[in-house]
């Protein structure tokens, strides 16, 4: 047990009149879940369910429209009407009858909720366009604050009649309060506008609002960016003092976060892979010193140990995992119980959560292929007594027998390197992408685990496969890199992308990458790192398009910062002597370099398939079948392990059109 390890993480706590059973508290991030009219749905209550299971303490549900314009997200859970009450009634009590604590949080997106969406025009306190969402915001008015201010009392009502132990009221990601207490979004000059305590006066009415819905002793939490790195941005010194304004007026805790959406791309709202762990820590440590309340900090603080850490140096009362529980709902579970070499830590890809909310699609989670389909996982079973046959090695065949192992198979996984990951051993070998080797380690820890037998350097043909006398193979062979015929003229060399970062080839002086998709970028970032003169070419406009936007913008930083040179509109034409010709719309250009590196992407590998057609159940999955993300690989290899049992999904995964330049 590592109850006495980790003693502070795992003691009671207070939030207000309440105990809470530890000191995890679940951050109430949107999963795109609900119905199309805000209700929870069974799928919504399978998924919190399983995470009130693993032990959270505290959860706070996403963040919930209390107004229809305010809805930020298609699939958002809402508040705003008293039809969503028995569903949300539903989710408390089910999530309860596991331990755990549970408030949700009520929120208006202001001017980051696309019309699209909400069916109306944004709102904020003055008609400047969020950078991000771009569309003109109606500056409101005294009379349609005051309306606004009482749909948060409202929602707050409602939350109370559902039973809710407690509301957060959302103040922070530059949604609609926090837009008021920013310079950056509020120009005011009347009674909400100016001085720092006329752009909070807007949350002290909502809270007042909420407070009279409520009565005096229900606890109220409160979310706050500490900072908005931006010029005119909000400043630590003042939300200290909303805080403490809060505190006054009776508020149970403040949950610190940071930035807004125009700072989503810093990388310090939902940190990525090249982002410190803890890095919001410091923030919450200063409003830990500056109120008697309790302080919830969030931001990657993925392992017990950091949390533990923070806790103990006074920097937190709680500590908030929301990805992390997305990636392992049985985190604290296992952590208490001392299975943490079990725990499967995010790897803040953002690939599959927010990378998908951006896009409004349901938040998914590239390392848990369970995570939002917990109704279809909770059928595995069934395969005991039964040989699968897995051949290769990556992403998509490690889950295939992982999740193989895990419904009963006898699990044989032939990979024909001498070593497991796939496409996972190029992704992490770039600079800032630690995340995919974490995943690999993990993998190959629970294939050992579970006992799955792996033969290394096997490369088999359908007769050795059909000599295992399986029940059913799972082809994961994965896929090759695309590459033109170029010729190799005047001793230039021509590799790919994945022969470098595989470190199969030596790479020299200036060197051409042909493809800026995110491999390619991710390629030039790796040779610059080790001092060559890079130069990518990209046949759109623009590079790394397929990574999450937060990684996409610090990549470009870094890219810029090692002066790697980015063409954009230019397709690779042919090799010259010590110079590649390069096609531009209007130009070609003789582009002097000793080296071509191809990141064109990848074309599927899968004649193992074929050869054992109509003789055992086969299944094509991840790479083998199209090239696409890590997410899609793994969510395809066990998928793979329900469909053999028979098992009709029903929150699958829709798969993305092919993606051939995208490793990770
Ligand atoms: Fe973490 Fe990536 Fe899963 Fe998101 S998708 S929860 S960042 S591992």
């Amino acid at each position: 047990m590592n109850g006495a390890r980790y003693a502070r993480l795992f003691s009671e706590g207070r939030i207000g009149p309440l105990r809470t059973r530890n000191r995890l508290v679940m951050a109430p991030m949107v999963r795109n879940y609900a119905d199309a009219e805000g209700r929870v749905t069974p799928r919504y209550l399978a998924h919190l369910e399983r995470i009130a299971r693993g032990g959270v303490g505290t959860m706070i549900v996403e963040a919930s429209y209390v107004r229809e314009d305010g809805k930020t997200w298609v699939r958002q859970l809402g508040l705003h009407a008293d039809h969503v009450v028995p569903g949300l009634r539903q989710l408390v009590d089910t999530c309860r009858r596991h331990g755990a604590l549970v408030g949700v949080q009520l929120a208006h997106g202001g001017r980051d909720a696309a019309a699209e969406v909400s069916g109306s025009q944004p709102i904020g306190p003055s008609a400047i366009p969020d950078p991000v969402m771009q569309a003109l915001p109606h500056a409101l008015e005294p009379a349609e604050i005051a309306e606004l201010t009482a749909a948060f009392g409202d929602a707050a009502r409602r939350a109370q009649q559902a039973g809710f132990d407690f509301v957060e009221i959302h103040a922070a990601h530059g949604q609609l309060i926090a837009s008021f207490l920013s310079p950056f979004s509020n120009r005011r000059n009347d009674d909400y506008g100016g001085t720092p305590p006329k752009r909070r006066r807007f949350l002290e009415e909502v809270y007042a609002a909420v407070r009279a819905a409520t009565g005096p002793d229900y606890p109220i939490v409160v979310r706050l960016s500490a900072e908005e790195t931006l010029a005119s941005g909000l400043t630590l010194a003042e939300t200290i003092g909303t805080a403490q304004r809060l505190e006054a007026l009776g508020a149970a805790a403040v949950h610190i976060s940071n930035g807004n959406r125009a700072t989503y791309a810093l990388g310090t709202v939902v940190p990525p892979m090249a982002i410190p762990d803890g890095v919001l820590l410091p923030y919450a440590e200063a409003l830990k010193q500056a109120v008697g309340i309790p302080v919830i900090a969030v931001g990657k603080i993925r392992t017990a140990a950091l949390a533990e850490e923070a806790l103990a140096k006074g920097q937190a009362d709680f500590v908030a995992l929301g990805r992390s529980l997305l990636a392992d709902p049985d985190w604290p579970a296992k952590v208490t119980a001392g299975h943490e070499d079990e725990v499967q830590h995010c790897i803040a890809c953002n690939q599959a959560c927010v990378g998908r909310l951006f896009e409004q699609q349901d938040v998914r989670c590239t390392v848990n292929p369970e995570c939002g389909s917990e109704r279809d996982y909770a059928r595995l079973q069934g395969g005991a007594g039964q040989r699968l046959v897995v051949v290769g090695g990556g992403p998509a065949g490690m889950a295939a027998a992982r999740w193989g192992a895990m419904a009963g198979f006898d699990v044989i996984l032939h990979e024909a390197q001498s070593v497991l990951g796939g496409q996972l051993l190029p992704a992490a070998a770039a600079p800032h992408r630690d995340g995919w080797d974490m995943l690999r380690d993990y993998l190959i820890r629970e294939l050992a685990r579970l006992r799955v037998t792996v033969r290394l350097e096997s490369r088999v043909q359908a007769a050795d496969v059909l000599r295992e006398r399986p029940w059913a193979v799972i082809v994961a062979t994965g896929a090759e890199p695309i590459r033109p015929k170029l010729g190799e003229i005047g001793g230039m060399r021509v590799v790919t992308g994945r022969d470098v970062l595989e470190q199969r080839e030596p790479h020299q002086g200036r060197v051409i990458v042909a493809g800026g998709g995110c491999q390619g970028a991710q390629t030039a970032e790796y040779l610059a790192s080790c001092g060559h003169s890079v130069t990518i070419l990209e046949a759109g406009n623009e590079i790394a398009l397929d990574a999450p936007a937060d990684e996409r913008a610090l990549l470009i930083g870094r890219l810029r910062h090692r002066n790697v040179e980015i063409l954009p509109q230019t397709r690779l034409g042919h090799l010259a002597v010590g110079n590649v010709v390069v096609e531009r719309p209007h130009e070609t250009r003789m582009l002097p370099a000793d080296m071509v590196v191809l990141c064109l992407g990848a074309k599927p590998v899968n004649a193992l398939a074929a050869a054992l057609h109509g003789e055992v159940p086969t299944l094509v999955v991840g790479d083998a079948r199209a090239p696409r993300k890590v997410t899609h690989a793994i969510a395809e290899g066990a998928a793979a392990i329900l469909t053999l049992l028979g098992v009709q999904p029903e929150d699958a995964l829709t798969p993305d059109a092919a993606d051939t330049t995208s490793w990770a």
